[in-house]
């Protein structure tokens, strides 16, 4: 069990989690329960375990882009609602019908074939039907006019297929200059005043949905039956902007110093040469590459903790190793473990930082971490669980 501990971890503490899941209960107000986004291996967190203390933290409703999310769930036995945000083939009704998964209906060609593909298999499907109300993305178009409630109305009624909510996605909630805030404020108004129309259109009742992490900032005002966190789960905040509640970070990726070499000026360091020493200096080679998810444009310009300081990434990141500056810091040796994400001591490197050194997200950094990167899970202090997908559970 304690071979990662040999190359590159990640380590999840789902301690924090708890702690997310409770501030976030607690901001998104009492009306309002909580879907937890567990899509892309729970944001590169491991989706069974994750889901798994989400669903005894008191989560009753998952959200994942996909059949083949839904179903990794459903084999881990978790049995709580699960809803597919994305596109599901039609002819798949019989088995989102067997496993109790939900489904998004986001346009009126796709609910008749679903109801088709349901009613064929002699079978029931629940779904959410997506309102595209500024994000152009899926969903009825609602920012035009009532062809779109007769459609949606209609959808009602179609036989295999039971519309349990109506939800809406924000599209510019995470920024808050101006023109985003009265783009989001838009957005709730023509999401209210659809939902408004078919209430008095006498359709079924049914659910509402619409704030995402960023949005969750707007509850106050919102009191809506669910609301839908996927980044502040994870403890990472939806943009740059200070979070308005407090989350901690649920991983941390760490790595260990596998060499340590003092070298001569002159000496040029990784593939192409990017980087020549000025001077004599002290390299430490990690191991942790662009294969395991650390971006290569990180090269020669990103950061990493050794012994509680900075380390400068100098030359080009290899697929499987880089090279770290660690010349002003004293005793560095082979074994050290190293921060590449996280605290240490004083010291913290988040995936907000790296990515905007790129130009990118924290979102998909966290995303990107691969599958050669075992998560160790903790709890309680203690150390509970070791998902390899490499050699498999551990
Ligand atoms: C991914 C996603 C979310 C979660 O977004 P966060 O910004 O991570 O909270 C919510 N709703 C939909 C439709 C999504 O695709």
């Amino acid at each position: 069990m304690n071979d990662y501990l040999k190359r590159t971890w990640a380590e999840v503490n789902l301690d924090n989690l708890d702690h997310n899941i409770t501030q976030i209960k607690e901001k998104a107000g009492l009306n309002t329960k909580i879907m937890a986004v567990v899509k892309a291996d729970g944001y590169g967190h491991g989706d069974r375990i994750v889901a798994s203390e989400l669903v005894v933290g008191g989560i009753d409703f998952l959200a994942v882009s996909s059949l083949a999310e839904a179903l990794s769930l459903r084999n881990a036995g978790i049995s709580c609602d699960i809803l597919i945000l994305g596109f599901t083939p039609a002819d798949k009704a019989s088995e989102l019908a067997e496993l109790k998964i939900t489904q998004t209906i986001f346009s009126q060609e796709y609910a008749v074939e679903l109801s088709r593909c349901a009613r064929a298999a002699e079978c029931e499907v629940d779904v959410h039907i997506k309102l595209d109300t500024g994000m152009g993305r899926i969903g009825f178009n609602c920012t035009g006019k009532d062809k779109c409630i007769d459609q949606i109305v209609s959808v009602f009624s179609f036989d295999g297929i039971n519309v349990r909510a109506v939800f809406s996605h924000l599209s510019s909630a995470d920024t808050l200059d101006t023109d985003s805030i009265e783009f989001t404020k838009q957005q709730i108004k023509l999401f209210d005043k659809t939902v408004e129309i078919l209430r008095s259109r006498k359709v079924s009742p049914f659910l509402t949905h619409m704030q995402n992490s960023a949005g969750i900032a707007f509850s106050n005002e919102l009191n809506y039956d669910y609301a839908r966190a996927g980044i502040v789960l994870y403890g990472i905040p939806p943009s740059t902007e200070p979070p308005t509640f407090s989350i901690k970070p649920v991983m941390s990726l760490k790595s260990v110093v596998s060499m340590v070499k003092e070298v001569p000026a002159g000496t040029s360091v990784s593939y192409g040469r990017t980087f020549v020493t000025s001077k004599p200096m002290v390299i430490a080679t990690i191991p942790i590459g662009y294969a395991d998810g650390y971006p290569r444009l990180l090269s020669n310009k990103g950061y990493m903790l050794v012994r509680g300081q900075r380390a400068p990434i100098i030359g080009n990141i290899c697929m499987d190793q880089l090279m770290l500056d660690v010349s002003h810091i004293d005793g560095v040796r082979q074994d050290d473990i190293v921060t590449v994400v996280g605290n240490d001591g004083d010291e913290c490197i988040s995936f907000w930082e790296l990515a905007t050194m790129i130009g990118t997200i924290g979102y998909e950094l966290v995303c990107l971490i691969g599958k050669r990167v075992p998560r160790v899970y903790y709890k309680g202090g203690e150390r509970i669980a070791v998902v390899d997908y490499i050699q498999g559970m551990l």
